[in-house]
């Protein structure tokens, strides 16, 4: 036999070697990797319903989303809503020239947002009982 050709058997010899080792190495191993890491759902989860829209654009906004608050109103967290809102809604009472240095948004962050999340559905559910014990101590007087 031509000795590449024998070297070349020995490889394949090898490598078979090192696959049996690997394959019963996965069964082995296989196990404790399932544990570590679990196995991600096949079917995403349905996305929650939104639990309001921004005061703004509209965009609906999702149980626990970060948003900003201004006058009570839920707003994207995002300039554009942010500066368009305040633009049009807030009156603004201090004596300031807006420039790029110091924009509207800026003075927003400054004065006017409150920064929260959407509700979650414990939130609400939790929101709901609150008020039905306000209601009956209301009642009693
Ligand atoms: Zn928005």
């Amino acid at each position: 036999m031509p000795r590449l050709l024998l070297k070349s058997l020995r490889v394949k010899q090898l490598l078979s070697q090192l696959l049996q080792i690997n394959r019963t190495g996965f069964k082995k191993g296989g196990l404790k990797l399932r544990t570590r890491v679990p196995e991600p759902p096949l079917v995403p989860p349905d996305p929650p319903d939104p639990v309001g829209e921004c005061a703004y654009c509209g965009e609906d906004l999702y149980p626990g989303q970060d948003v900003v608050e201004i006058d009570d109103k839920a707003l994207c967290e995002n300039d554009y809503c942010i500066k368009g809102y305040v633009e049009d809604y807030v009156e603004i009472k201090k004596d300031i020239t807006f420039d790029e240095d110091y924009t509207i948004v800026d003075y927003a962050h400054d004065y006017l947002i409150h920064y929260t999340q959407m509700p979650t559905e414990e939130d609400l559910e939790y929101m709901a009982a609150e008020a039905k014990i306000e209601e009956k101590l209301l009642e009693r007087g």
